[in-house]
Formats: C-alpha cells, sequence, structure tokens
C-alpha cells in the first residue's frame, strides 16, 4: 500500500509580509505576473508595485477577470507565452488562485500564492478547481506539484471580513474528522496514495488549535486586532487544513456541503459554513459519543458557525428535499465514499435530520 504525503515548498505567514513580496518573487523568476481581481487591486496594488520597483524586477499586474474558467486559463497562458512571463504571483481567494495554478502548471514555471482572505484550506493545495463560464464546477486539475510558496499576510487577514475567518475555521472543522474515517476505510488521499501518520497527526493539530484559539480568534477580529489567537487560526486553517485535508483524505462532510450547495436557499452560505453543518452530520453517521458531538457543537456555537437547518438558510423543513441533499452527497463520484461504511441517502437524510435536531437543543441550552 502506497502512503503518501504532499505540501507547498515554503509557507510563510506574519503581519506585512506582502511587502516582500517581490523579494520572494525575485528568488524563482525575472519576470512576473500578478494576478489580482479590480478591487484586490485599488487596495493591494500600490504596495506590489513597491516590493517589485524595490527589487527591480519585471513585473504586470494583471486584472482577474472573475470566474476559473478554461477561457480565462487561456487568456492568461496567451499573454504568458507572448510575453515571457516566468513566475506567477496570485493575490486573493481561491478562483484567482486555482487560475494562477493552471496558468503555472501548463507553463511549467513557479506560482507563488497570497491569500488575503482565510476563508478555505484551497492556498496550500497541488489542486485546481475549473469551473464553467456559468460558474459549474467542470473539472479539477491534478498539478504536478504544490505552490512553491504560500505567503500568508496576517495583518491583511485580520482586516479582512471576520465572517470569512470564521468560515475557514467551518473547512478546517471538517480536516481531522474526515481524514480520521477515510483513513479507517483506507480511503485514497488527494497525493495519489493513502494517508500516512503525518497528515492525520497535521489534521489533529488542526482541530486542537481551532478549539483552543478559535472563540479567541474570533472575539479579538471583531475589533480587527491581530493576536496570537489570530494567527493560529490563520495557520490552521490556511496550512494545517490545507496538509491535512490533501494528504490525510476527505470524506461525508464535504460530500454533505456539496449536496446543500445545489439547493437555492443555501446559495448565500459560505464553503466553510456548510462543511461545519456537514461534519456535525458525520458524527451522527458515524455514531459519535455524545461529549466528542457536543464539544463540536459547542466549538460551532462559539464562533458562530451554523449548527441548524435554518442556520444554513433551509427555512421551511420538506424531507424529500433533505433526500436530494443526501442523494447528491451518496454520489459515487463523491467523497463520501471515504467512508468506513457504506452509506445510503435515506441514512445521511436522517442523519442530516438528527444533526439538525442535536444543534437546535445544543443552541437552546446555550442561550
Ligand atoms: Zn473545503
Amino acid at each position: 500500500m502506497k502512503r503518501t504525503f504532499i505540501a507547498p515548498s515554503k509557507y510563510i505567514q506574519g503581519p506585512h509580509e506582502l511587502e516582500n513580496i517581490g523579494t520572494y518573487a525575485k528568488k524563482l523568476g525575472k519576470k512576473a505576473m500578478l494576478l489580482i481581481s479590480e478591487g484586490g487591486k485599488k487596495r493591494f496594488g500600490e504596495l506590489l508595485e513597491k516590493s517589485f520597483v524595490k527589487e527591480e524586477m519585471a513585473y504586470v499586474i494583471e486584472a482577474f477577470n472573475g470566474e476559473c474558467s478554461k477561457k480565462e486559463i487561456k487568456r492568461l497562458d496567451d499573454v504568458v507565452k507572448a510575453e515571457g512571463y516566468d513566475v506567477m504571483v496570485a493575490v486573493g481567494g481561491g478562483k484567482i488562485f486555482d487560475t494562477a495554478k493552471a496558468v503555472a502548471y501548463y507553463n511549467d514555471i513557479p506560482v507563488i500564492i497570497c491569500p488575503t482572505i482565510a476563508a478555505t484550506d484551497a492556498p496550500c493545495s497541488a489542486l485546481s478547481v475549473i469551473y464553467t463560464e456559468e460558474g459549474e464546477v467542470e473539472e479539477y486539475l491534478f498539478l504536478k506539484q504544490n505552490p512553491n510558496v504560500v505567503l500568508v499576510d496576517s495583518y491583511v487577514i485580520s482586516k479582512s471580513p471576520v465572517r470569512l475567518t470564521v468560515s475557514g475555521m467551518g473547512d478546517a472543522l471538517a480536516t481531522y474528522f474526515e481524514a480520521r474515517a477515510s483513513y479507517k476505510h483506507d480511503g485514497n488521499n488527494f497525493a495519489d496514495g493513502k494517508a500516512l501518520h503525518t497528515g492525520i497527526a497535521l489534521a489533529k493539530l488542526c482541530y486542537e488549535t481551532l478549539l483552543a484559539e478559535g472563540y479567541k480568534a474570533k472575539t479579538a477580529l471583531e475589533k480587527g486586532a491581530l493576536t496570537p489567537s489570530v494567527e493560529a487560526i490563520i495557520e490552521a486553517n490556511t496550512l494545517l487544513s490545507g496538509l491535512g485535508f490533501e494528504s490525510g483524505g476527505v470524506a461525508a462532510a464535504h460530500a454533505v456541503h456539496n449536496g446543500f450547495s445545489a439547493l437555492e436557499e443555501c446559495h448565500k452560505m459560505y464553503h466553510g459554513e456548510k462543511v461545519a453543518f456537514g461534519v456535525i452530520t458525520q458524527l451522527v453517521l458515524e455514531n459519535a459519543p455524545e461529549e466528542e458531538l457536543n464539544e463540536v457543537l459547542d466549538f460551532c456555537i462559539s464562533v458562530g458557525l451554523p449548527v441548524t437547518l435554518k442556520q444554513i438558510g433551509v427555512e421551511e423543513f420538506d424531507y424529500d428535499k433533505i433526500l436530494k441533499v443526501a442523494k447528491i452527497a451518496c454520489a459515487p463520484t463523491d467523497t463520501a465514499v471515504n467512508m468506513p461504511f457504506d452509506i445510503d441517502p435515506e441514512m445521511v437524510a436522517n442523519a442530516i435530520i438528527a444533526a439538525d435536531a442535536l444543534g437546535e437543543k445544543r443552541l437552546q441550552s446555550a442561550r
């Protein structure tokens, strides 16, 4: 049996590190393409330019068109080839990273990822999710390697919307439970193998960090304060969760998330918020001990992650709707196949209903 572990070559985290982007880019190439949104350009354009000018490094700031689609990748790929850019730098969120990673992959050049939010565990992975022009997932592009550098400016994150960082905690909450379930089943990770102890240990550290630092970090972030607990949560959301999911493996929590993503009424919820409810559902499916369930529920309630159907946008309960979610979660191509036992839509639907009831009870007792 092959066991694997993969990671970015370098991970840097600290306040105002984005000001050093030129220095890091210069170590990897001579001419950089910086991919960023129009809004991001307004916020960080001057700072980025200063850093490249200081290093006397050639660069261009390219505006991202908003979708990580084949068309956008091709457009940027043409520019990179025509102008001879030899390093990609992505500043912003998930879709910008995935686009830059794909362009770097097709040109065999290094890529630096600079998250300005800590909302998901996408930055560190060797994976690009490609969407259609309409925003539907089209394919997963597995890359040759993880990003060369992931550079997280914790000051920038501390000024980003709190709800995004809390959502990142929801995504990170799934890491340990999904890796644990997948490990029991000898499920595949995203690194072309099965999990090593290393992947599981990092996933566990991710969960422990959330429990120890989550509430403190959220409270500090509400005032825009950067504290050691905020640093710890940025690391958990970005690095530990990223390494943990990729080399550990994913299971039912993300599959349940995918089911809820198909419901119109859940569209206003963030990825990690739906994933958090997916974690509670997975724990019910596994018949986890009451103590563990309550620990997870209390954590979610303390940081403001949803624990009921209503909180993820499902206003009216309807069994058929829940069954539809469960059917999507049980698709043979989805990650619930990594659960250590057979599941079917009826089981998942019942777990969702029970998760909602447990969440409601716990919410009432917390009030
Ligand atoms: Zn996720």
